[in-house]
């Protein structure tokens, strides 16, 4: 489990984890109502297709995709790469809409030929939630597909920088449109009781909040990105770890923890990747007889790396550090928190903010 993710499997080899708050929400409604659980399977199931159409476009295209997770709002495929090029971002972003209104289609025709009853009310829902998904999706508006959409088809004419800022404007109107949407709905008479409203108008500002997030987290990328050109990831590496030999013992480490004082310990594999010691977890330390049972997987990241596809890489592993090399020689450490300020006072000292107050 991590970051509030259990994983369930592989599908086509791409890790699928389920945040608990999904499966949460299922184990209830399969309490309550089998019929209710199995309603929510089902779209969960519809999510996944959807994801699963984004995944597999990305790895046709050569990008790799480190694993797919089901929130109860909808889901991510999670890449695992650094800036990938906009014609294949557009490919990417633009099937997930079009394979669920693809499947809304294929449900609706279903519809006209089942005989009336459940069969056919479930139907029916599959059609109108792949429908919505399908709608939902392509607004256009960050951090909906249809935002990287409008984004990465700008992004060949204006460049990524004004292309970000065109679509969060276009995200601002459709924020807006809903804001004017939802308190239309109060004055027109006849559409519906007043708590129908309030929870539609509820729904509403959710999604607005999440939209708003969404863009804000977008501009806040790209503006890193651009004032961070030509800064690379080994500006920013300590030396302050320890390094322990594979086949170690738990001795070893402890010997080594006295000695050094270090809170972090790598290893080099035999796969000549770089680990870390996991200190952070000591039941499985106790557990452990060797060092090679405690390592866990960290990124490993050339020292010519771009300080922002370096922070995207590091913020994808849940201790955000990485060991940065320069031809497979480990050179230093680098961590997601040390590089966000490094990152914030470098942007604050251009800005001409002084920073000796
Ligand atoms: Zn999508």
């Amino acid at each position: 489990m991590a970051n509030g993710s259990v994983r369930i499997g592989k599908i086509f080899g791409i890790p699928i984890e389920l945040h608990w708050l999904f499966i949460l929400l299922m184990l209830i409604a399969f309490y309550f109502s089998i019929l209710l659980g199995v309603i929510l399977l089902l779209l969960f199931i519809c999510v996944l297709i959807h994801e699963l159409s984004h995944s597999l476009t990305a790895i046709g295209n050569k990008v790799n995709i480190s694993k797919i997770i089901l929130l109860p709002i909808g889901g991510a495929s999670i890449i695992d790469d650094t800036r990938i090029d906009p014609a294949i971002e557009f490919n990417i972003s633009l099937v997930g809409p079009l394979m669920s209104l693809f499947l809304g289609g294929i449900f609706g025709v279903l519809v006209l030929f089942t005989p009336p009853g459940l069969i056919t009310s479930i139907v029916q829902y599959l059609f109108e939630i792949n429908i919505l998904l399908g709608i939902f999706n392509i607004i256009p508006a960050f951090p909906m597909d249809g935002g990287r959409v409008l984004r990465s088809y700008l992004e060949k004419k204006h460049g990524m920088y004004e292309a970000t800022a065109i679509t969060a404007k276009v995200s601002r109107y459709c924020m807006a449109l809903i804001l004017i949407g939802t308190v239309a709905l109060f004055f027109i008479p006849n559409t519906g009781s007043f708590s129908s409203k309030e929870s539609l108008a509820l729904w509403n500002l959710i999604i607005v909040f999440f939209l708003y997030q969404g863009m804000s987290a977008e501009q806040e990328s790209v503006e890193v990105r651009m004032e961070t050109k030509g800064m690379l990831v080994s500006e920013t590496v300590t030396q302050n770890y320890a390094l322990i030999p594979y086949n170690s013992k738990l001795s070893d480490l402890y010997r080594l923890m006295k000695a050094k004082k270090e809170h972090i310990v790598l290893c080099k594999a035999p796969d000549n990747q770089y680990y870390l010691v996991d200190l952070f977890n000591n039941q499985a330390l106790r557990r452990a007889g060797q060092i090679k049972d405690i390592l866990v997987q960290i990124p490993n990241i050339p020292a010519s790396m771009n300080i922002p596809d370096a922070m995207g890489r590091i913020d994808s592993n849940v201790y955000r550090i990485a060991a940065v090399t320069r031809g497979g020689r480990l050179i230093g450490l680098a961590t997601g928190s040390h590089i966000g300020a490094y990152v914030a006072l470098h942007m604050m000292n251009r800005r001409g903010k002084p920073l000796n107050n």
